[in-house]
């Protein structure tokens, strides 16, 4: 087994070793070491990055880089370096871990046990589950739901132990002892020592993670979402420098959101609510308007379409209405007169085609749409009397339309 420099002391950023073996993993070097400060992915928390190079001699191009570290099941730590190394067995190493990254999951660790603590002390919700994720974390609670007024007296709690500053301690004991203390959590797998987290007088736990020394090491604890899960409920949440990332992002989004409406922050909401409101009136006027205007122009089109075979036989197309508008046209057109077929076509945006005759008119307009449609290469069809299509090729509908206007009017 690896020995575990990270369980004795969080804030241990680089160490020497020895390589003890070395492995292939796909195409990067795993490298097993004798002892470790590198924390392998596990119990939620992810694992850490940093680099390795040989203990004497400071050669930059010899830094490698630790991509990933993970857990084997006999309890070695691999750390799977980007890229192949021609390392041997034998050879002294330092690790230096990823400074940022370390201090960024005690945080948000720590801030879990704090968070996670507060739920069980205020409304005794337990947590069953922990992620750590690249942007936020979160618990889940088992919980039926809890309301807006807990989610913030949790929060409120939380942020109240981080301002205590509350020492964090790490100690060992036995299986026995543990069971005396009425841990928070105890963990899944049986060992021979637990290694306990000690907030003091505020939370007791099982954990292998990395943490802070101090709950003030935290720096804010910031919940976001909540949302329900097959377990119960999801809570999000970001802490430390990762809840000023985020804070910084919603501000600067609500203040863009904000000077588009020229209004306060505050008011954004209220100002949404009136522009959906607008969008929908003026959705329905359009809609009237649309109306109107095709019953006009269906009136005038009829005057200006001269009988011919006892019928009249309208061909349009516009290169400025959409589908929409064709259709309520063909439908303006055929009520309004018991001796109309409509060939009308629209080609802005997605081209389309719409055939329509007034019931009792002889013609079939989904097999006619069919006929015209395999000259334009398009799909589309139809009942006898409306048929609607759409056309890839759209050069020669003009001439197609009239050659089938001409062949109706006999
Ligand atoms: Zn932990």
């Amino acid at each position: 087994m690896t020995e575990r420099l990270y369980y004795h002391d969080s804030f241990l950023y680089d160490f020497d070793a020895e390589v003890l073996e070395v492995d292939v993993a796909g195409s990067r070097t795993a490298l097993i070491l004798d002892r470790s400060a590198f924390y392998p992915t596990s119990g939620g928390q992810v694992f850490d990055t940093g680099w390795i190079r040989p203990a004497n001699g400071n050669d930059p191009s010899q830094k490698l880089r630790v991509a990933e570290v993970a857990e084997r099941e006999d309890g070695t730590i691999l750390h799977l370096l980007e890229d192949l190394t021609t390392i041997q067995t034998g050879t002294r190493i330092r690790g230096l871990i990823d400074v940022d990254r370390r201090r960024d999951h005690m945080q948000q660790h720590s801030g879990q046990h704090v968070l996670s603590a507060a739920f069980v002390r205020l409304f005794n919700l337990r947590t069953v589950s922990f992620h750590m994720g690249a942007e936020s974390c979160s618990i889940d609670l088992d919980a039926k739901n809890p309301t807006q007024e807990q989610i913030q007296a949790a929060e409120a709690l939380a942020n109240d132990i981080v301002t205590d500053v509350r020492p964090v301690s790490i100690r060992f004991v036995t299986q026995e002892e543990a069971q005396e203390l009425g841990l928070r959590k105890l963990p899944p797998v049986e060992r021979d020592k637990l290694r306990l987290i000690d907030i003091r007088d505020f939370d007791l736990t099982a954990c292998g993670g990395t943490h802070v020394a101090t709950t003030g090491q935290i720096g804010s604890i910031l919940l976001r979402k909540i949302e329900k899960v097959r377990q119960g409920w999801r809570v999000e949440f970001v802490c430390g420098k990762r809840a000023v990332a985020t804070a910084r992002r919603d501000y600067t989004t609500l203040a863009e959101s904000a000077g588009l409406f020229s209004s306060h922050l505050w008011d954004v909401p209220q100002q949404v609510r009136k522009s959906q409101e607008e969008a929908r009136t003026f959705r329905k006027a359009r809609e009237q308007l649309m109306e109107e205007i095709a019953s006009l122009y269906a009136s005038q089109l009829l005057r200006e379409t001269p009988e011919g075979g006892g019928r009249r036989v309208v061909v349009r197309i516009f290169p400025d209405r959409d589908l929409a508008f064709a259709k309520l046209l063909a439908q303006k057109l055929i009520r309004l007169s018991p001796d109309v077929v409509a060939l009308l076509g629209t080609t802005s945006g997605q081209p389309a085609l719409v055939f329509a005759q007034s019931p009792g008119q002889p013609f079939d307009m989904g097999s006619l749409m069919k006929e015209v449609l395999a000259r334009l290469d398009g799909r589309g069809g139809g009942s006898k009397d409306m048929a609607q299509g759409g056309p890839t090729k759209i050069e020669a509908i003009e001439v197609i339309l009239n050659e089938l206007a001409a062949r109706l009017r006999g």
